[in-house]
C-alpha cells in the first residue's frame, strides 16, 4: 500500500485546522501511520523545496514555513498520493474547488498564495525522500 508525507503548514496550525484535515484524510479512509510536530529550519526547507530555490516565491515560501511549527502526517491507503493531492485541491485557495480543503478552508482575503494549508508529495520517489526528510531527524 503507497504511502505520502502531509503537512499542515504553519498558517493551517495556527487557524486550528490540523484535526480538520486529519478529519478528511481519515473520513476518506486513508490511515494515519505516523505524526509529528515539527518546527522547521532552514536546512530542512531548503532540502524539501529544493526544486524550487530561485523562483520568485522561494523565499516567501521559506519564512511562512519558518513562522511556525508544522504538522506531519505519514498516510497509507491506495494511490494515496493522488488521492490527497485531490482532497487538497489546486494550488491557489482563492479557485481551488469546493470541496477540497484548499477550497472550503482557504480564505480570499488578505491570502498569499503561499498560504494554502496543506502540502502533499506529487509521486513516488518524492513521497520516500521527503518522508525520510520529515520522519527521520
Ligand atoms: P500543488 O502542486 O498542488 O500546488 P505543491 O505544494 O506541491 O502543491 P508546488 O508547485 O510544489 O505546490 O509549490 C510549493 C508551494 O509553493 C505551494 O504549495 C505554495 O505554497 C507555494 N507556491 C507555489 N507557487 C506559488 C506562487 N506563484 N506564489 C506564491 N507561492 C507559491
Amino acid at each position: 500500500v503507497e504511502e505520502t508525507l502531509v503537512l499542515v503548514k504553519p498558517d493551517g496550525v495556527a487557524r486550528n485546522l490540523t484535526g480538520e484535515i486529519l478529519r478528511r484524510i481519515e473520513a476518506k479512509g486513508y490511515s494515519l501511520v505516523d505524526i509529528r510536530l515539527v518546527q522547521a529550519d532552514r536546512d530542512l526547507l531548503t532540502q524539501h523545496y529544493a526544486e524550487h530555490e530561485g523562483k520568485p516565491f522561494f523565499e516567501p515560501l521559506l519564512e511562512l514555513m519558518e513562522s511556525g511549527p508544522t504538522v506531519a502526517f505519514r498516510i497509507a491507503g491506495n494511490r494515496v498520493i493522488e488521492g490527497f493531492r485531490m482532497l487538497a485541491g489546486t494550488t491557489d485557495p482563492t479557485t481551488a474547488a469546493p470541496g477540497t480543503i484548499r477550497g472550503d478552508l482557504g480564505r480570499d482575503w488578505g491570502l498569499k498564495v503561499q498560504q494554502n494549508l496543506v502540502h502533499g508529495s506529487d509521486s513516488p520517489e518524492s513521497a520516500a525522500r521527503e518522508l525520510a526528510l520529515w520522519f527521520t531527524r
